[in-house]
């Protein structure tokens, strides 16, 4: 069922490192060859042998309107055509800005870059520009891009300054990021007990990088109440969550408020998109008005501003999309739980809007530590199987999974019909 794509991979890793341009591709965690994507429409992705899947991954979260949208469609093709980039300013800059401006009461200013990746390493330059400070504070677990001195996640424990997770990172760029366990209120106070130096925390608010996770309401409140007594920022990185799990993303579903916020995948509906945001007063900093240097020749793409412009817009004109993607959603888990029940399995379930996740595990996991210790062989035995029948999940349990508007309760009922024949022989 998989030739082509067998060759495919076996032509792809002669020229590119493991055949793949971003790791997780390649399907290390759940063993087999990726399925080459060939096209993709509504629900479903298409590979070169023809095989058709629901697709529960939506390019990693940035579809929320599914492959192919037709008003997206239109507006990329159409501004396309007069030209992919000026490295000028145009008018969609302002109006994609001014889209995500209206949404947020703590934010003035937005600043548009190329990936998530700029947008977090962008955000915290800027923390540590406005509060000339050096230390950061990350969660284990959580993952910001992989700009140097976000590269960390190895340590568990007390809070320890970071050593890197890969080689080529020297330790002299992360020893000012300090790590903390996801949801430990004592390690982040200890963090602040023993640096006078921290310039910001920069969180996941839902983590969906070490699976679905949420931070705890009062986890999040003593961020924001620890960065207030230490004069640090707290940066909300939103580059999933945003315009995912509500329209506000997680800010939109928290109390809590972050002093900046990073964006990314639905913001730019497919298309390379990042960017950070915050008041007026922290944004004044940024080069040319202040002196904290970021740039980037594709910056504001127009066509990528398009396409995200377009997305928000629908999104906004109908904000009933999120009670039907978040029921959509349950529905999923509340299935597969139902099914792993009637199968003897555990399972823990989680949805925050359109992310959902699933852990094979006893209790709900609520940091790193804790997901490490699920059933990965399970979940990979799972996934394969899920796939010959036509069902694309995250490739790792690690990782979050997303619905599409495209997506109808029949094919999510179809899909839990075809769990339970896979759970029955796990
Ligand atoms: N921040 C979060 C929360 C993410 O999930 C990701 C990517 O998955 C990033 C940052 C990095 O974004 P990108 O892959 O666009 O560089």
């Amino acid at each position: 069922m998989f030739k082509k794509s067998i060759k495919a991979y076996e032509k792809a890793c002669k020229v590119i490192p493991g055949g793949v341009d971003s790791p997780v591709r390649a399907f290390k965690s759940v063993g087999g060859t990726p399925p080459f994507i060939k096209k993709g429409k509504g629900a479903y992705i298409y590979d070169i042998d023809g095989n058709k899947y629901l697709d529960f991954v939506q390019s990693w979260g940035p579809l929320i309107f599914g492959h192919c949208d037709k008003d997206i469609e239109k507006v990329v093709i159409k501004t396309a055509k007069e030209g992919l980039s000026f490295g000028a300013p145009t008018n969609l800059e302002t109006k994609l800005a001014n889209e995500i401006v209206d949404m947020y009461d703590n934010i003035d200013k937005v600043r548009f870059v190329s990936s998530g990746t700029e947008a977090t390493m962008s955000a915290i330059r800027l923390a540590r520009g406005v509060t000339n400070k050096n230390d950061i504070i990350k969660f284990e677990g959580c993952y910001h891009g992989h700009s140097d001195s976000l590269l960390v996640q190895a340590g568990s424990g007390m809070a320890t300054f970071g050593s890197p997770s890969s080689p080529g990172v020297p330790s002299d760029l992360t020893k000012h990021t300090l790590l903390c366990e996801y949801n430990n209120i004592a390690q982040l106070e200890k963090c602040f007990e023993e640096s006078s130096d921290i310039a910001c925390i920069i969180i996941e608010p839902i983590a969906g990088n070490m699976g679905l996770v949420p931070a705890t309401e009062e986890f999040l409140v003593a961020c924001r109440e620890l960065c207030d007594k230490h004069g640090a920022l707290l940066i909300f990185d939103e580059v999933m969550s945003g315009f995912r799990a509500s329209l506000k993303g997680a800010s939109g579903i928290l109390k809590v408020q972050a002093d900046i916020l990073t964006f990314g995948k639905v913001i730019g509906a497919g298309m390379p998109v990042g960017a950070f945001a915050s008041n007026k007063e922290i944004m004044s900093y940024l080069s040319p008005e202040g002196k904290i240097y970021q740039a980037g020749t594709l910056s504001g793409n127009p066509v990528a501003m398009a396409a995200g412009l377009e997305s928000l817009k629908k999104l906004k004109a109908n904000p009933k999309i999120y009670d039907d993607l978040s029921k959509k959603a349950l529905r999923l888990v509340n299935g597969l739980k139902k099914v792993a029940k009637e199968c003897n399995i555990s399972l823990q379930v989680n949805t925050r809007g359109s992310m959902f996740g699933f852990f094979f595990c006893e209790n709900e996991p609520k940091n790193f530590k804790e997901v490490g210790n699920c059933n990965f062989e399970r979940f990979a035995k799972f996934h394969q199987e899920m796939l010959k029948r036509g069902f694309y999940f995250a490739c790792s349990q690690y990782e979050a999974g997303f619905i599409c508007t495209k997506i109808t309760n029949k094919e999510i009922d179809d899909c839990i019909k075809a769990a339970k024949e896979v759970m029955k022989d796990l």
